[in-house]
């Protein structure tokens, strides 16, 4: 059997890599070891939230489909942190784990260029340093000029309920045990990570009249930029808020040690982001009551995700514990909270582009490189999809800088920074974040994405169309002159304090309490405006001067960021390097000056050593000089 690409996995990664190449015209095998586990979402059920929404609204403006997956799918949407600025804005949507998977599943079967089958990959065919394809569990090779490794929670995995500890993947699905022990005879470095989850309980066992409804929002913002909100609008259902309590908190305080977190079985580290009830009682002793959130996880089910109270407590104890958690006094769990512990690799060990240091076309995604999340693997997905693709049509590889996306910042931090907790995003970690907002995705992406040949010409035509919009709105704002005369002010009075001096619409608007919905009321401009597009223009303007501020510090960085590093130079030849600097540069082998300058213990001064090196070998290259 010979594919061009194998996807080995049809998780969130696995998905987006898959569909990424098979649209870019690669004749793509996707496999995984259960057909009914694809776009499995096995913790919570929901899509985006802080720095996550973002991911997503990139993955759809690049061309990707999690975006349009969502949208068919989802129960319940909110936009976060709307009383913040702009960049932290973010759309989180309930979603229906049912549909969700039913749709990628119709998806994979549907892509042209793509094959799908159930089938355990237990080992990769490497020869000369690349690879050729995988070994399947009867023993058959199947070969490829490129593989993408997307194996999640599932390499070793083990789960932990107290004492009762089993090999297995999540959600009761087999692990895979064969693939990691030869990966290692390969010489791939892996490590444990571990996440959990809470219990799953039966809606009808819950006293919702003891908690807060959260409702859906009215307006609904799609994730995909290919939809309008009358093409998914629908009716919402409810999630409830309600607490934990201190008899809970005293109940596992003298239980901790039943748990397989606090009992030393676990060996896989965490992420913080993500803690555990007995972390959260352990971390926080004062607090005598935490937020859960009662959250459907399918129309078609009475199962109820329980936000908020992940754990790896004994199922006698689990039993216990939820009771005491207000409204779930009669609550009747249908599947117990347990932590999972599997292998990943050191993504340190990865290009930018996903791609291994040491053996050439096989690429890594997803979980497996240390990171946690749906979105955060699909972000790495539809990367290791479109460069291996471009491996494989002798094409240029494609990454994403900081400055440009969110998945710029989640891969080149994977990349640089060696991290001992699974990766999570948040806008935090992005600096340039008041450019990166999921109101632009589409218009700083999906001309790359389309250059590529993976976004469609009407995706293209839509970014043009509302890019076309922003700018005209806006010079119709600027064009618009005020006179600082009585009728004017008269108008102005309802929204701000009147103009001395003559003025426009556009520097009306910066001021803070005007908003651009109640300025073109009372002057009214010809572009026409969508409630979303208001937003962006908003932002545009009311930031602008930020936002150029940004631009130059970004210009700045891509000086070094544009300054390669050839792969093959020992640090330890560099003088004036600092020890740990000469060994993280001599393991992790940055590709820039930039990335070198964001690995920790590599200070500026050894980014001057390193600067003053490269222009010396530079000079001696030049005069004919150099050792090779
Ligand atoms: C218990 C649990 C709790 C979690 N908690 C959180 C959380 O709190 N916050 C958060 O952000 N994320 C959490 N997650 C993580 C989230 O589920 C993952 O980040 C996400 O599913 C990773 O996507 P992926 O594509 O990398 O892998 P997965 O979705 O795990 O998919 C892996 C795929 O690989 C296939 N596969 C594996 N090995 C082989 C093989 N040898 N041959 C063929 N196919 C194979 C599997 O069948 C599956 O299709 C949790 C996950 C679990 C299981």
């Amino acid at each position: 059997m010979e594919y061009d690409l194998i996807v080995v996995g049809a998780g969130h990664a696995g998905c987006e890599a898959a569909i990424a190449a098979a649209n870019m015209g690669i004749n793509t095998l996707i496999i995984t070891m259960n057909l009914d586990g694809i776009a499995a979402l096995s913790c919570n059920p929901n899509i985006g939230g802080t720095g996550k929404g973002h991911l997503v609204r990139e993955i759809d403006a690049l061309g990707g489909y999690m975006g349009l997956n969502i949208d068919k799918s989802f129960i319940q949407s909110r936009m976060l942190n709307t009383s913040k600025g702009p960049a932290v804005h973010s759309l989180r949507v309930q979603a229906d784990k049912i549909k969700y998977h039913e749709y990628m599943k119709q998806k994979l079967e549907n892509t042209k260029n793509l094959r799908l089958r159930q089938m355990e990959a237990i080992d990769i065919i490497i020869e000369n340093n690349c690879v050729k394809g995988i070994v399947v569990r009867d023993g058959r090779k199947i070969y490829s000029k490129a593989v993408i490794l997307a194996t999640g929670t599932y390499l070793k995995g083990k789960v932990y309920i107290g004492q009762n500890i089993f090999e297995s993947g999540p959600d009761g699905r087999f692990p895979s045990n064969i693939l990691s022990d030869n990966l290692k005879k390969h010489g791939i470095v892996l490590r444990r990570l571990k996440t959990g989850t809470p219990a799953r309980v039966d809606k009808k066992s819950l006293n919702i009249e003891l908690m807060e409804v959260q409702e859906g929002d009215k307006t609904i913002t799609p994730f995909s930029f290919l939809n309008d909100e009358e093409d998914i609008k629908r009716e919402q259902l409810n999630c409830y808020l309600t607490h934990t309590t201190k008899k809970m908190h005293d109940y596992i305080r003298a239980n901790m040690d039943k748990s397989a977190l606090y009992s030393g079985a676990i060996e896989g580290t965490g992420p913080r982001y993500c803690p555990s009830i007995e972390d959260k009682v352990k971390r926080f002793p004062d607090r005598d009551d935490h937020q859960v959130f009662l959250e459907p996880e399918s129309e078609s089910t009475d199962e109820f995700y329980v936000q908020g109270v992940s754990t790896s407590m004994p199922e006698e104890v689990q039993e216990e514990m939820y009771k005491m958690i207000t409204g779930l006094e009669d609550v009747k769990i249908m599947r117990p909270g347990y932590a999972i512990e599997y292998d990943a690799i050191f993504a340190t060990d990865l290009k930018s582009t996903l791609e291994s240091k040491t053996v050439k076309n096989l690429f890594f995604a997803g979980q497996i490189n240390g990171s946690s999340g749906y979105e955060e693997a699909a972000a790495q997905g539809i990367i290791a999809g479109i460069n291996a693709a471009n491996n494989i049509l002798g094409k240029d590889s494609f990454t994403i800088k900081r400055d440009e996306g969110y998945i710029g910042v989640l891969i080149d931090d994977l990349v640089t920074k060696i991290s001992y907790e699974p990766y999570r995003m948040m806008t935090a970690r992005a600096e340039y974040r008041l450019t990166l907002r999921q109101d632009n995705a589409d218009l700083r992406l999906t001309k790359k994405g389309y250059d590529i040949g993976l976004a469609t010409k009407d995706r293209l035509e839509r970014m043009t169309h509302r890019r076309e919009l922003l700018e005209e709105a806006i010079k119709e704002l600027e064009n618009y002159k005020l006179n600082p005369n009585e009728e004017t002010n008269a108008k102005i009075k309802s929204i701000s304090t009147p103009i001395k001096t003559g003025s426009n619409l556009k520097e009306l608007l910066k001021r803070p309490e005007v908003r651009l919905n109640e300025l073109i009321k009372i002057f009214p401009i010809n572009t026409k405006l969508n409630p979303e597009l208001m937003l962006l223009i908003e932002t545009e303007v009311k930031y602008e001067g930020y936002i150029a501020k940004n631009e130059s510090r970004i210009n700045k960085m891509h000086k070094l960021e544009d300054r390669p590093l050839p792969d093959d130079i020992d640090y330890s030849n560099i003088k004036g390097l600092k020890i740990e600097a000469i060994d993280k540069l001599n393991r992790i082998r940055p590709e820039t000056i930039s990335q070198a300058s964001r690995i920790s213990g590599v200070s500026p001064s050894d980014i001057n050593v390193l600067m003053i090196y490269l222009e010396l070998e530079r000079r001696k290259h030049e005069r004919g000089e150099d050792d090779k």
